[in-house]
C-alpha cells in the first residue's frame, strides 16, 4: 500500500470539518462585546440526575454489576446532584451573583421539573443535554432526530421558551446534530474543543454558534467509571488544590491576554461533581479569585452567543 492510498483510508481530512458543520467564521462578537469588559467567564453546568444511571445500557457499562444486577451505588451516585449538588453550587453562584449555564437532560427536566424552575427561578438559563442521556453516535438518524426532538420539546414545556443552547450528552455529537440543530431553531452548540473564543458555523446561510465547553470536571477530579467500578468510593480524586491551580492558571493567561483582545474562559461541571463540598469549595474559591478582577464578565452561553 502506498502512502497515498493510506491517507486516503484515515477517517479525517483537514475540510471535512467545515464540510460537514458548516463554514468557520469569527462572527462579529469582537465589535459587539460590552464596552469595558475584556475577559468573559462562562460557567456551565450539565444536569442529569439520575437520568444517566438510567440509560446505563448505552452510556454507563458500570450501570450495572458484572452479574447484571442493577448497580445502586451507581444509580444513587448520579442523583448527588438533584439531592444536594444544584442546591450548593445554586447557593456559591448567589454568593457571587454569578449567573450561569444550566444543560438539562429532556428526561431530567420531565422527572424533576422543580429543579428547572429553581435554577430559572435564581436567575440562571437553560440549554438542552440529550433526552435520555445517551450517546447520540450510537443512535441511527431517525433515533438521533426523535432525541432531539423529545428533548428539545421538554424542554420548552418546562422553561417556557424555545431552548437556544445545546450540548451533547459525553460530547458524542455527529455528523447530524448541526443540520438537525439548525433545522430546530438552536442558535448554539457546545461540543467542540478546537478553541477557547466562540466562533460561527454557517452551512445552507444557517448560522450555529460554537460555544466551546472548555474544561470538564469530570475528568478533572478524576472520577473513574469503567465497568463495574464502585465510583465515588476507592478512586482516585483529584485534589482540590490541584483543581483550583489549574483553572487559576488558566484564568490568568487569558486574562492576560484580554488586555489586547476579548477572551473567554469556559468551565463545564456537573453539580453530581463541582457540587460535593471538597469541589464546591474550588468553585467558591476560585469565583472570590475571578471576581476580585477588573473588566471580568460573568455571562451565560446565550448572551455570548447573541453578539455573534
Ligand atoms: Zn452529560
Amino acid at each position: 500500500m502506498t502512502l497515498a492510498d493510506d491517507i486516503e483510508r484515515w477517517t479525517w481530512h483537514k475540510g471535512r470539518f467545515e464540510e460537514l458543520f458548516g463554514t468557520r467564521d469569527d462572527g462579529r462578537f469582537v465589535e459587539r462585546w460590552p464596552i469595558g469588559k475584556s475577559l468573559a467567564v462562562l460557567l456551565s453546568f450539565d444536569m442529569q440526575a439520575d437520568v444517566d444511571a438510567a440509560a446505563g445500557w448505552s452510556s454507563h457499562p458500570n450501570a450495572f454489576w458484572d452479574s447484571g444486577a442493577v448497580n445502586f451505588c451507581d444509580a444513587s451516585m448520579r442523583l448527588y446532584d438533584a439531592r444536594e449538588g444544584l442546591a450548593r453550587v445554586l447557593r456559591i453562584l448567589d454568593k457571587y451573583h454569578a449567573p450561569a449555564t444550566f444543560m438539562f437532560c429532556g428526561m431530567t427536566v420531565e422527572w424533576y421539573p422543580e429543579l428547572a424552575k429553581e435554577v430559572l427561578g435564581a436567575g440562571h438559563e437553560i440549554g438542552v443535554h440529550g433526552h435520555r442521556h445517551v450517546k447520540l453516535c450510537n443512535l441511527t438518524p431517525d433515533e438521533e432526530l426523535e432525541e432531539l426532538t423529545l428533548a428539545t420539546n421538554a424542554v420548552r414545556e418546562v422553561v417556557g421558551d424555545r431552548p437556544l443552547g445545546w450540548r451533547s450528552p459525553l460530547y458524542s455529537v455527529t455528523d447530524r446534530t448541526l443540520d438537525l440543530l439548525r433545522d430546530l431553531g438552536y442558535a448554539w452548540h457546545s461540543d467542540f474543543h478546537d478553541q477557547d473564543f466562540p466562533y460561527v458555523l454557517t452551512k445552507d446561510n444557517k448560522p450555529v454558534v460554537e460555544i466551546p465547553p472548555g474544561h470538564d470536571d469530570w475528568p478533572q477530579y478524576l472520577i473513574y467509571t469503567g465497568p463495574g467500578s464502585p465510583i465515588m468510593g476507592g478512586n482516585p480524586y483529584g485534589t482540590s488544590d490541584g483543581v483550583l491551580s489549574t483553572m487559576k492558571a488558566e484564568f490568568d493567561m487569558l486574562y492576560e491576554e484580554s488586555r489586547t483582545a476579548p477572551r473567554v474562559f469556559n468551565w463545564a461541571m456537573h453539580p453530581k461533581i463541582s457540587g460535593r463540598p471538597y469541589a464546591a469549595a474550588v468553585l467558591d474559591r476560585l469565583l472570590a479569585y475571578i471576581v476580585a478582577h477588573e473588566g471580568v464578565w460573568i455571562a451565560t452561553a446565550n448572551e455570548v452567543a447573541s453578539l455573534a
